[in-house]
């Protein structure tokens, strides 16, 4: 017989650490909720043109996307990203703005498959449409940090740039080009074709060779309006404000064309690996538009997960929730006194395992321990006869005998809780 594994680039998320995901996604909803940010689920899969206008010179479309056609022969791609659905849905439902929404799902992309890479990988994060009030940009930042701050993470930097207006964007493309051109033959071949596609992206080389003519490019910066350079000057001004940390770094262009004015990005200083990268965002003004919606302003944030969490571990922060049975039955009469025992803890808010077929006492005690559960229960012949059953610590094995009805309220003395 044939056997299967995961297919490159996605894995099985096992216990505990599924647990762990979804305590992270409602961390994450309790702080952007609270902040008045609604749940959005867009479709994991939609028409190949929403995700085109993510830009046709991003390596997500040109060489990432997982496209196909349906049986009804419509063109579908599986979502890269969650931005581009979003506008589309804000063209397709013209709420009222400012609309702020978050989301929470994987993605995919046909990524080399590494540590912190993979081809499903999951987001969180935020949208908020209809406004260009910097403010905005600085509470979109800010609800990342505080994020992060309540996962505990201590060691993230942020880092902040302006990539000006779409025609600023074109004029500083255009100055890049010129300046790289010039210099072609100390430029790696790949940042060589990048040029060709798109020389924005060439900042963004981390080989030896480039880094001299990097240096010396010139300066989005100088290339800005004055009124993206006035918009970029008051998001740093409302940030220090609220107190947060963050280091302007004008070589932050960022993988994504949509991209307007504000850029940000997260970087764990606490993982070794080449992806440090856990989360970053920006402006997408031009976006709503593109997808044949009114002009419409957007800015927003996604975190990667997977990389977060690794984060974590590197930082030992944000464990696994622990084990939700508190409790183990070892009935070694038969299973009947499992059964209902089980039934009238759970039945009272209690978690309850219990062992199957029978098993000897010393493996139901093996069971136990391996449930992370704090208390057995243990049912023999003579707790039968007594009407009674006994309740042991499994840290310590102190035990104390209790009558059969009065077992829930032993059980929950126990534990420490109060009678409901
Ligand atoms: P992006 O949507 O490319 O701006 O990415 C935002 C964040 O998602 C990144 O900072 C990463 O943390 C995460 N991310 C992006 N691509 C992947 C991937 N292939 N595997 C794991 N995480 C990813």
């Amino acid at each position: 017989m044939p056997t299967f594994a995961t297919s490159p680039g996605t894995r099985d998320i096992l216990a505990p650490e599924a647990a762990r995901w979804r305590a992270f996604q409602q961390l994450f909803a309790d702080v952007v909720e609270t902040a008045g940010y609604g749940h959005i689920i867009p479709p994991m899969f939609e028409d190949l043109g929403v995700f085109l206008r993510v830009g046709e010179t991003t390596e997500i479309v040109t060489k990432e996307m997982y496209d196909f056609d349906d049986k009804g022969g419509r063109r579908i791609a599986l979502r890269p990203e969650q931005t581009a659905s979003i506008c589309r849905a804000f063209v397709e439902h013209r709420p009222v703005t400012p609309w702020k929404v978050w989301y929470a799902g994987p993605n995919f992309r046909y990524e080399k498959p590494q540590q912190g890479r993979y081809r499903q990988f999951d987001q969180v994060g935020i949208e908020a449409l209809g406004a260009d009030d910097p403010q905005l940009d600085a509470e979109v930042i800010a609800l990342a940090m505080e994020f992060y701050g309540r996962l505990g993470l201590r060691h993230v930097t942020l880092s902040v740039n302006s990539l000006g207006d779409s025609g600023d964007r074109d004029r500083y493309a255009a100055a890049l080009r010129t300046h790289f051109t010039a210099h072609l033959d100390a430029l790696s071949p790949e940042s060589r074709a990048t040029l060709e596609r798109n020389p924005l992206r060439v900042l963004d080389s981390k080989r030896a060779e480039d880094a001299p003519l990097i240096a010396a490019a010139p300066k989005m910066a100088d290339h800005l309006s004055e009124a993206a350079a006035a918009h970029f000057a008051n998001v740093q001004s409302s940030l220090r404000a609220a107190g947060i940390e963050f280091v302007v770094n004008d070589r932050l262009v960022r993988g994504l064309d949509y991209y307007r004015r504000t850029t940000f990005e997260f970087v764990s200083t606490a993982l070794a690996a080449a992806h440090t990268a856990i989360g970053g965002g920006g402006r997408y003004d031009g976006l709503v538009a593109e997808l044949g919606g009114p002009e419409t302003p957007g800015i927003g944030f996604a975190l990667g997960l997977d990389r977060t969490l690794l984060a974590c571990d590197a930082e030992g922060v944000f464990a696994a929730p622990a084990s939700r049975v508190e409790v183990f039955v070892v009935d070694i009469t038969g299973g009947d006194q499992a059964t209902s025992v089980c039934a009238e803890l759970r039945a009272a808010g209690i978690g309850a395992d219990r062992a199957y077929e029978g098993r000897r006492m010393k493996a139901q005690m093996k069971a136990a321990d391996r449930s992370g559960a704090r208390l057995a229960v243990i049912i023999g012949d003579d707790e039968l006869t007594a009407n009674t059953a006994i309740i042991r610590t499994m840290e310590g094995g102190s035990q104390q005998s209790v009558q059969r009805d009065g077992l829930v309220a032993g059980v929950r003395q126990a534990l420490g809780r109060s009678t409901p």
